[in-house]
């Protein structure tokens, strides 16, 4: 079992790719919605994680939970074996490696492995997403039509 932590503010079509692909190549994946009360969030965590749920229907081997505290604890508690983050630009590789870094120095027992991601993808992020909601422009190229949904009622 693997596990795709993110913020997931909102979950896109290049973090659905990702776990699409990840769960091809492993058994079970389990999402892991950060509560970032710090982080400028639009949707909630309850609602990330019902959008995430509803987007990711159709992959049998998919669940999504939220985590609270230190992603290796949480991934040591459910036994999996390794962290999966997703990388688009080499800005994402400075940040995710050193990320790596601090969580093989808090526990050395929980790998994290990389995805690239697909180039259709790359300009997708959720922070662009959200600037593109709040200017009242149309969301659907970028998200899943469950995630537009719980982004249209806000
Ligand atoms: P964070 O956990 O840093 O708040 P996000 O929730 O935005 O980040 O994303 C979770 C993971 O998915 C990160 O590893 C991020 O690099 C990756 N990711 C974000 N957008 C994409 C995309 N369009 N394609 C592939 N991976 C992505």
């Amino acid at each position: 079992m693997v596990i795709y932590p993110g913020s997931f503010d909102p979950f896109t079509l290049g973090h659905l790719d990702i776990t699409g692909r990840a769960a091809k190549l492993f058994d079970r994946v389990l999402i892991a919605v950060a509560n970032n009360a710090k982080k400028n969030a639009l949707l909630t965590q309850d609602e990330r994680i019902s959008s995430i749920k509803a987007a990711t229907q159709h992959l049998n081997n998919v669940e999504v939970v939220g985590i609270d505290g230190l992603l290796v604890t949480f991934a040591k508690q459910h036994g999996a074996s390794a962290i999966i983050r997703g990388l688009r630009t080499s800005d994402d590789f400075s940040f995710e490696s050193q990320l790596a870094g601090m969580n093989r120095a808090i526990d050395g027992s929980v790998e994290t492995i990389f995805f690239s991601a697909q180039g259709k993808y790359t300009h997708i992020s959720s922070s662009l997403v959200k600037e593109v909601a709040e200017l009242k422009h149309d969301i659907t190229p970028f998200v899943p039509p469950a995630v537009a949904k719980a982004m249209n009622k806000k």
